[in-house]
This record gives structure tokens, C-alpha cells and sequence, in this order.
């Protein structure tokens, strides 16, 4: 997708603060962030969100969430962290490429 945000920066065509990138999927701080770390973890692949997933995304996704605790881990998120992922206008979603944020590095209200 030519316009999409982190299309483009899957591309480094729009700056962000990457933390890891492999062939598949990029991690890079949220440019708002909610927590004192704040990362999104994005498939470069454009899929919109957890809707938008079909079966021949399997590996894609397996991939990405094996991958979720080491990009935690490798941020300094020793203690935990919070993975969320919004699904649709009811969910809140903004922008319209799947990520899971990735929260911590203070304790975090419960849900
Ligand atoms: P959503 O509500 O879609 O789950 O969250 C989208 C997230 O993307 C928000 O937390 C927002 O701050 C972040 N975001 C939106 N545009 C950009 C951008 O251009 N760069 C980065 N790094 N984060 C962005």
C-alpha cells in the first residue's frame, strides 16, 4: 500500500525509531507513546488488521508472535509487558495496517 504510515516506514521511507526488523516484520517506537516504552511490532507484509488475516498468514503470524517477548526483552521490558492489538473502529483502531503494541517498563493498571 503506496499511502500507508507503516507501509512506508516498513520501506524506511518515513522515519521511525526501529528496534528490530527481520525480512517479515519491523518494531519500531510508537511516535505517541502510552507507556514509558511504547513499540509496534508490524508485519511489512500490508494486511489491515486481526480481520484481514487468512489462513496462508499462518507463518507470518506465528512468526511475529514468537517474536513479540525477544523485542520485549531486547527493549529492557525484564518485568513484563502489555501486548494489545485493536481490531475495527469498535476496537479503536487508527491506523488500518495490523501492529501489536508492545507497553511496559512501569506497572500497568490492570484491564
Ligand atoms: P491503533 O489505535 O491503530 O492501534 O494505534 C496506532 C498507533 O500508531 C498509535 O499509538 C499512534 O501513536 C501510532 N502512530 C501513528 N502514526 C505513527 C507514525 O507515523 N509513526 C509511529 N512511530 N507511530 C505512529
Amino acid at each position: 500500500m503506496r499511502d500507508c504510515i507503516f507501509c512506508r516506514i516498513a520501506r524506511h521511507e518515513a522515519d521511525a525509531r526501529v528496534v528490530y526488523e527481520d525480512d517479515r516484520i519491523i518494531a519500531f517506537h510508537d511516535i505517541a507513546p502510552k507507556a514509558p516504552t511504547h513499540l509496534l511490532v508490524v508485519p511489512k507484509q500490508h494486511i489491515r488488521n486481526l480481520a484481514d488475516l487468512h489462513l496462508e498468514d499462518e507463518g507470518l503470524i506465528a512468526h511475529l508472535m514468537l517474536s513479540l517477548s525477544d523485542i520485549a526483552h531486547t527493549a529492557g521490558l525484564d518485568n513484563g509487558f502489555r501486548t494489545i492489538t485493536n481490531t475495527g473502529p469498535g476496537g479503536h483502531q487508527e491506523v488500518y495496517h495490523l501492529h501489536f503494541h508492545i507497553l511496559g517498563g512501569r506497572r500497568l493498571p490492570a484491564l
